[in-house]
């Protein structure tokens, strides 16, 4: 036996006891984490859209107060026009006098659409921003409560999760960066998240693959860190097994 390798076992085994215990926490928070962000999300995208629709808004109203500008000088124009119209002194000034008229009138014709459409979209735009501003609020209050209800379970957890944190630490530094590594690359490539698992009845604890008799005669001395040639996952013998 190796006694430098037997403590490193030593070690992966109670790092992956310490992952275990960190996981049952963050299980008992369910979907809630997950919940929490997407709402997170969802309200932000809205407030952004409010923020928009309110933009688009404001430069309607604007548009409306240059139109009705517009309106009025035109509608002098035309008044103008009229009135020449009365004094012209030939047929030629007559007509190019009402070709102005004309055109002045279908400006005021245009702007009046304009300003009619416009109405009907700052009516329906603000009918939107009520809904929408309604969701939010319902949309933040679910947030609220969720955020509480979350705040509560890590309140409830934090210091059982401190303690296996700074556990989880001091392992980490007796294990060194090389074996660390390889162990949290193993944990998050694994589907159970186990990267350290013993010998069940000759085969490997973690894919219940059996391991061949060299292999594990290897594993019991203990001068090795061995892994599963099926699934990667690193081997222990059970302190008390006679396998
Ligand atoms: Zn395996």
């Amino acid at each position: 036996m190796d006694k430098n390798i037997a403590i490193k076992l030593t070690k992966l085994s109670d790092i992956q006891e310490v992952d275990i215990h960190l996981n049952d926490i963050i299980k008992l928070r369910g979907t809630l984490p997950d919940e929490v962000s997407a709402l997170q999300r969802y309200i932000k995208k809205m407030s952004e859209k409010i923020v928009e629709n309110e933009d688009l808004l404001a430069t309607l109203q604007q548009d409306i107060v240059n139109k009705k500008e517009f309106l009025k000088t035109t509608e002098k124009k035309v008044q103008r026009y009229e009135a020449q119209q009365m004094e012209v002194r030939n047929n030629r000034e007559y007509d190019a006098i009402t070709k102005e008229l004309e055109l002045s009138k279908l400006d005021m014709q245009l702007a009046e659409k304009f300003l009619r459409t416009a109405y009907e979209k700052i009516e329906k735009g603000n009918i939107d921003l009520e809904e929408l501003n309604k969701l939010l609020k319902i949309k933040e209050n679910e947030l609220t409560l969720k955020n509480q209800e979350l705040e509560t379970i890590l309140k409830a957890s934090k210091t059982e999760e401190d303690k296996l944190n700074r556990k989880r630490e001091n392992i980490k530094n007796t294990l060194g960066e090389m074996l660390y590594n390889t162990y949290e690359r193993i944990r998050t490539n694994v589907p159970n998240s186990l990267a350290v698992v013993s010998i069940k009845k000759g085969a490997c604890g973690g894919c219940c693959i059996v391991i061949p008799p060299q292999q594990k005669l290897v594993i019991y001395e203990r001068n090795k860190i061995v892994s599963c040639e099926h699934c990667g996952r690193m081997i222990i013998a059970s302190e008390e097994a006679t396998d």
